[in-house]
C-alpha cells in the first residue's frame, strides 16, 4: 500500500485544525482546586484516579466514553422518547439508522458495549476457546476470560513501536492470524474479532484492505467475524484521509463497506454515537439472534429496549448520524492531533501518528527509571492530577500485567502508556493548550517521579478499583533500558 505522508508537526496540524463546528449553548462550570487539596484528594482515592470525585478535577480526560456533549437535536429527540415496554417508536427510529449504517439483519440495543460483549460471549464462548483480534479492549478481554476463553491479540508489530508512522497501526498481522488459526484449530475458535479503531493499541485505525483480508481469512476457515465497532466513524474518516481510493467516498459509504465484510458487531454507543449511555449488538445469523434475545431478556431487558430508556434510543439514533458527520470528524481528529503535537513539542514522547480519540503518552519512555512492576503509567497519571488537576488513565501494567498461566511469572505489556482521552465536543483549544503545558512541566522534572505498589488489587479489570501507595525510593537494579520498552 502506498503510505501517505503523515503530518507530524505542530504547524501542519495548526493549519488543518478547523474551528469547532458548533457553538456553545449551555455551559458546565469547572474549577481547579488548590495543590494541597489535590494532594489530599488523591491520597484519599488510594492513588487511583478512578476513585476521585469528579468535582475535584479540572480537565477530565479519563475517557471519551459517555462523556461527549449531546447536541440540541439529541436533547430534542430525548423529549420524544417513547417509553412503551415493547415496540416503542424510539426503537423503530433507532432501527432505521442502524440498518442504514451497519446493514446487519438483526440487532438489539444494550445498556453499553460490555453488555453486548457479555451476551456475545455467553452465547458463543466455551471454556478453552480462543478468540483472536487485532487487540481486545479490556472489557472484551475480560468477558472472554470469565467464560474460560483466551483472548488473543495479533496486531501488526508496528503497533508496538510508538515512533513508527504506519498509517494503519491497528491492522491485523494476517500471517500471524493464519498461523494462529492453524495452531489452535478452527474447532476451538467460536468467532474472530477486530477492534475498530484499536483502543488498547493507541486508538489506531485499520485499513479497508486489512479488514477485507481479515474477513477473508476468517471466512476461509468458516469462522464468523465480529467487529468491535466502538469508534467505527473515526476509523471511516481515517480511511477516507489515508487509504488510496477512498478520498471521494463518504464516511457513511466507507462504514457500510466495512460492516458488509463482517457477520456482526458489538458496539459501545458511548463513543462514536455521542450518547451518555448505550450499546448495540448486531448480527446476521438467525439462530444466534434468537439466543442473543434470550440472554438479553435475562440480563438487559426486552429486545426493543435492551437496558435503555426509550429516550436513550432516540438520542442514539440522532447521535449515530452526527458521529459520522465529516465536518465533525475533521475537527475531532485534528483536535486530537493538535494536542498530541503540542505535547510532543514539549519534549514528551507520544505514540505516533496520533490515534482518533486520545493522545497516548509513552510513559515507559518518559520514566525509564521506573520498572514495569512499579507502574510508570500510574505514576504519570497521579502527577498529572497533582500538577494540573487533569485526570487521565493508565494503559500499561496496572491494566494488563498478568501471571503466565503456565509459569506463574508476571507477563508485562510491551507499552506503558498514559491515555488522554478527549470527550467529544466538550473542551476547547485553550483547554488542550493547558494540558500540554502541564505535561511539559512534569517532563522537566520526570526523574523525580517515583513508582507505586498495590495495596489492593482485584483479579479482573483491576485498574478500576485497585488502591496504591507511593514508593519512597528507586529500585535501581530493576531499571529498564529503552530497548525493553519497545
Ligand atoms: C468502550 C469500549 C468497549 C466497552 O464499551 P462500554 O460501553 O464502556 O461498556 C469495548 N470496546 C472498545 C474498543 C471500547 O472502546
Amino acid at each position: 500500500m502506498k503510505i501517505p505522508k503523515m503530518k507530524n508537526n505542530i504547524r501542519d496540524q495548526m493549519s488543518s485544525y478547523p474551528p469547532e463546528p458548533f457553538r456553545i449553548k449551555m455551559v458546565e462550570p469547572i474549577r481547579l482546586i488548590g495543590p494541597q487539596e489535590r494532594s489530599q484528594a488523591i491520597e484519599k482515592a488510594g492513588y487511583n484516579v478512578f476513585a476521585l470525585r469528579a468535582e475535584d478535577i479540572f480537565i477530565d480526560l479519563l475517557t471519551d466514553s459517555g462523556t461527549g456533549a449531546m447536541s440540541d437535536r439529541q436533547w430534542a429527540a430525548i423529549m420524544q422518547g417513547d417509553e412503551s415496554y415493547a415496540g416503542a417508536r424510539s426503537f423503530y427510529r433507532l432501527t432505521e439508522v442502524v440498518q442504514e449504517i451497519f446493514g446487519f439483519r438483526h440487532f438489539v440495543p444494550t445498556h453499553q458495549g460490555r453488555a453486548a460483549e457479555n451476551i456475545l460471549a455467553a452465547c458463543l464462548v466455551k471454556p478453552g476457546n480462543f478468540v483472536p483480534s487485532n487487540m481486545h479492549f479490556d472489557t472484551t478481554d475480560a468477558n472472554i476470560r470469565v467464560r474460560g476463553g483466551h483472548p488473543t491479540n495479533l496486531v501488526i508489530d508496528e503497533a508496538f513501536d510508538p515512533a513508527n508512522l504506519h498509517p494503519f497501526k491497528g491492522n491485523m498481522d494476517i500471517a500471524k492470524l493464519r498461523a494462529f488459526i492453524e495452531k489452535v484449530g478452527v474447532e476451538n475458535i467460536p468467532f474472530g474479532m477486530m477492534t475498530v479503531t484499536n483502543n488498547a493499541g493507541g486508538g489506531q485505525p485499520i485499513s479497508m484492505e486489512n479488514l477485507r483480508a481479515v474477513a477473508g481469512t476468517y471466512h476461509d476457515y468458516g469462522l464468523p467475524f465480529f467487529i468491535d465497532a466502538a469508534r467505527y466513524a473515526e476509523n471511516s474518516y481515517f480511511i477516507k484521509l489515508r487509504e488510496p481510493g477512498y478520498t471521494n467516498r463518504s464516511t457513511l459509504e466507507i462504514a457500510r463497506e466495512m460492516f458488509s465484510l463482517a457477520d456482526g458487531a458489538a458496539m459501545s454507543a458511548k463513543k462514536d454515537a455521542i450518547v451518555n449511555i448505550g450499546g448495540l449488538l448486531m448480527m446476521n445469523d438467525e439462530g444466534l439472534f434468537r439466543n442473543v434475545c434470550n440472554e438479553l431478556i435475562i440480563r438487559e431487558g426486552f429486545p426493543t429496549y435492551g437496558g435503555l430508556a426509550g429516550r436513550d434510543l432516540d438520542a442514539m439514533a440522532v447521535g449515530l448520524r452526527e458521529g459520522l458527520d465529516e465536518k465533525f470528524l475533521a475537527y475531532r481528529l485534528n483536535q486530537t492531533a493538535y494536542l498530541a503535537y503540542r505535547i510532543k513539542e514539549g519534549g514528551v514522547p507520544i505514540v505516533e501518528p496520533p490515534g482518533g480519540h486520545a493522545v497516548y503518552v509513552d510513559a515507559g519512555h518518559l520514566l525509564p527509571h521506573i520498572p514495569h512492576g512499579e507502574f510508570p503509567g500510574q505514576a504519570l497519571t497521579i502527577e498529572l492530577y497533582l500538577e494540573g488537576g487533569i485526570r487521565s488513565s493508565e494503559i500499561g501494567s496496572v491494566m494488563f500485567a498478568h501471571p503466565d498461566p503456565d509459569s506463574g511469572e508476571i507477563v508485562y505489556p510491551q507499552l506503558e502508556m498514559v491515555r488522554l482521552a478527549i470527550p467529544r465536543r466538550v473542551y476547547t483549544q485553550s483547554h488542550m493548550d493547558y494540558v500540554a503545558e502541564v505535561i511539559g512541566k512534569i517532563a522537566k522534572r520526570a526523574d523525580e517521579l517515583r513508582g507505586y505498589r498495590f495495596t489492593y488489587a482485584p483479579e479482573l479489570l483491576r485498574h478500576f478499583t485497585a488502591r496504591f501507595e507511593p514508593l519512597k525510593t528507586f529500585t535501581a537494579k530493576t531499571r529498564r533500558t529503552r530497548s525493553l520498552i519497545l
